[in-house]
């Protein structure tokens, strides 16, 4: 089976799991992600980026509620592992830097804290809590800092229950696409 065809089966096999504690599924969530990429005119890269951001979560086996067990399941690392077989790091390194752009923006926009959901705020204490000044300024550094703050910002919006999106295999095309980009 090849790449494609593994991610759309994950997808039916496993993401119906509910996405942490939130209202939407893990399916949903990816959807709803890639969706607000694409309506923001991203490149096919960042586009798939943002449908696989969360895909760690569906390629280990501990339950939904690790962070309710006080477990941080290290999913971004692990997912850009998993899809660093056969995508390049404009798809892997977004997804990868997701959790430190959370830490980051907490950081550095006031606003932004505010508007986390809880479940977020509770994963944020596992995941280090808010970046310091000089974490903040190495994060910035980094070659794919600034397609990971716009992930992190869809993925914030990314969990409304009943949102008719595009189907996984609108992103069929994406995803062959950006095979070629390792
Ligand atoms: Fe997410």
């Amino acid at each position: 089976m090849d790449i494609v065809e593994q991610i759309i089966t994950l997808y039916h096999r496993r993401g119906d799991a509910m996405y942490g504690g939130e209202a939407v599924t893990q399916t949903e969530h990816a959807l709803q992600t890639a969706h607000l990429a694409e309506a923001d005119g991203s490149s096919a890269t960042l586009i798939a980026a943002a449908l696989l951001h969360d895909i760690g979560h569906l390629v280990h086996d501990l339950p939904e509620n690790a962070a309710d067990m006080g477990l941080d399941d290290c999913h971004e690392a692990l997912g850009a592992q998993w899809l660093g077989a056969h995508f390049g790091p404009a798809v892997t390194e977004p997804g990868k830097l997701h959790v430190a752009a959370k830490r980051y923006l907490c950081a550095t926009d006031p606003s932004y804290y505010s508007r986390l959901s809880a479940v977020s705020v509770q994963s944020l204490e596992l995941q280090g809590g808010p970046m310091s000044e000089r974490e903040a300024r190495d994060f910035e550094s980094l070659p794919f800092a600034s397609d990971a703050v716009k992930l992190r910002r869809w993925d914030d919006e990314a969990k409304i229950p009943g949102w008719a999106v595009p189907p996984l295999e609108h992103y069929r095309a994406h995803l062959q696409q950006c095979l070629g980009s390792r």
